[in-house]
């Protein structure tokens, strides 16, 4: 019935049928549904008795859907060179054949037991054919013009159908790639529409901010979502951000009260309309309370750790460090002493005490210093950078080493040119420690050599300052070169290990360096980035 009517339907119909399907197909969700569609209605639009739907399957024709008024090759595959339907793909170009028993391109034998005497052949997508559309007519035909274009038409709203339907496939996948990964990192998602400042924020998203499930929000939620001492540093890089400079990335806290507080990282980027306007700030949000404790946690430990070496430092001295302080107080005491006797004399003048006294508080007054400068390497804390001149901080570091009276006949120098000035940022009793270890080591290497001599050298470039320790010690033990900066690395019987590597922590902490150079003894050197100096 449905055929009677195709075949006697005006030019008219066909177009109509035609603009019939385009609105069916657009609206089409998937291949399978394009598929249909074009089977159901392409006999309408093209006045066929017969039209089949092919795929293209690799290098064969696969014919997926027929409708016709005798069977066709429903189901059935060919070779794309052994049949129509892939000529029109491979040439890219529809084939009107009015008598197919007259055209080479037609493998009569597959067309005998058929009804068809004419056809005419369209490629779907044909800059990249995926299939063909056949429209079959049980006679010899002249085909018209017109019914070349209501096929052809037919072809090309089939293929905008395809690519819309790929595109959306596309998109979905891309939605999901994106699902999958926001989960994988615990992420939120969030998007803020710039001109009605309503704010979209996915359910993980709702969960780290404490946002209901399904309440509408806007650009206020989100900025009362963080704490207010956060706030400013968050809306200048949000503001930045807006007015398209760069995307922003910013660890603050909840504004939940007490303990409820979390670390969230925001991170936003503006996202453009078609006229090149900043539309939208899209982002993401991670909760990173946990990974914050921990890492404030490792802080904590490593401090612990550098102070433990500090102290092992200052244990190694410390027979030096009490003999240095014992010098001084029995000294000390001695004057006193000389005083309370000589003010029992009667010929004794008040001046006579008072030198005795004076030369008694001097020994203190060194005792003192020295116990300043243990303290302030035995020290806990550990401060703000700030700027430091390198040669005075060796000068330091060369006073506490010389306390140790193994290392007395020991020639230790230091070369820091006047001219360059080698100020760096740092925090002092870190890189203090760094020198010490360095300068001890080498000071142990070369005690029980004839040729005891260490040498020290400061160099400045315009990027950084380089500070040498350089000894004639025997250099470093095979067993130690590869594994020198890893902890526990020790060839001394009261070595812990760990001074090199805590030194390496705290040299890339301050963005510079440390390392070994070639040469007769030992060679170690650091790097710090050089400040201006102020
Ligand atoms: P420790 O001094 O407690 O052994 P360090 O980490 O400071 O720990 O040093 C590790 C090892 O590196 C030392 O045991 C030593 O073998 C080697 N080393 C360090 N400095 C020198 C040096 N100046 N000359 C030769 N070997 C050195």
């Amino acid at each position: 019935m449905e055929a009677k009517r195709a075949g006697h339907d005006g030019p008219n119909e066909k177009w109509l049928a035609l603009v019939s399907v385009v609105e069916r197909l657009s609206a089409a969700e998937d291949l399978q549904a394009i598929i249909g569609i074009v089977r159901d209605a392409a006999r309408r639009v093209s006045g066929a008795d017969g039209v089949t739907f092919v795929l293209r399957d690799g290098d064969q024709c696969h014919y997926v859907e027929e409708n016709a008024i005798g069977p066709l090759w429903k189901g059935r595959r060919f070779p794309l060179t052994a049949c129509i339907s892939g000529w029109c793909m491979l040439n890219r170009e529809p084939a009107v054949i009015p008598d197919i028993y007259v055209d080479p391109r037609i493998p009569h034998d597959a067309y005998r037991p058929t009804f068809v005497k004419s056809l005419i052949m369209a490629p779907v997508r044909p800059e990249a054919p995926l299939g063909a559309i056949g429209s079959y007519w049980a006679t010899e035909r002249e085909f018209t013009p017109g019914d070349l274009a209501l096929v052809e038409g037919l072809a090309r709203a089939t293929t905008a159908a395809v690519d819309a339907v790929m595109a959306r496939m596309q998109t979905r996948r891309n939605e999901a790639r994106l699902r999958l990964a926001l989960d994988a990192g615990r992420l939120g998602a969030w998007e803020l529409d710039l001109s009605t400042l309503a704010l979209d924020a996915s359910p993980r998203c709702r969960e780290i901010l404490g946002w209901p499930a399904d309440a509408a929000l806007d650009q206020t939620d989100l900025l009362r979502a963080i704490h207010p001492d956060d706030l400013q540093r968050s809306q200048r890089l949000f503001n930045e951000a807006r007015a398209g400079r760069a995307p922003f990335q910013v660890e603050v806290r909840t504004a939940a009260e007490g303990a409820g507080v979390r670390w969230i990282e925001l991170r936003g980027a503006a996202i453009r309309d078609a006229e090149d306007r900043v539309a939208r700030i899209a982002g993401v949000v991670s909760d990173v309370t946990e990974a914050r404790r921990a890492r404030d946690r490792i802080d904590e430990l490593q401090a612990s750790l550098r102070h433990a070496s500090r102290l092992s430092e200052l244990g190694r001295m410390s027979a030096a460090i009490a003999h240095e302080l014992g010098q001084p107080l029995t000294a000390a005491g001695n004057y006193l002493t000389a005083a309370a006797l000589q003010a029992r004399r009667p010929e004794t003048s008040p001046d006579d005490i008072l030198d005795l006294t004076g030369r008694a508080k001097a020994q203190v007054e060194r005792a003192g210093q020295i116990l300043r400068r243990i303290r302030g390497v035995a020290t806990r804390d550990e401060t703000e950078p700030r700027l430091e001149d390198m040669g005075a901080l060796l000068d330091e570091a060369l006073e506490l080493a010389r306390l140790d009276p193994r290392h007395r006949e020991t020639d230790l120098r230091i070369e820091a040119p006047d001219d360059a000035p080698a100020t760096v940022r740092i925090d002092r009793t870190q890189i203090l420690q760094v020198a010490l270890n360095l300068i001890r080591n080498a000071l142990e290497a070369v005690e029980s050599r004839t040729e005891r001599r260490v040498e020290i050298t400061v160099s400045a470039s315009a990027k950084e300052v380089v500070v040498r320790i350089s000894d004639t010690g025997p250099g470093l033990a095979p067993e130690v070169r590869e594994k020198l900066f890893e902890p526990f690395t020790t060839t001394k019987a009261e070595g812990l290990g760990i001074g090199l590597s805590i030194s390496r922590g705290i040299m890339e902490a301050h963005g510079g360096r440390i390392w070994t150079e070639e040469g007769d003894g030992g060679v170690f050197c650091f790097s710090l980035p050089k400040a201006a100096a102020t």
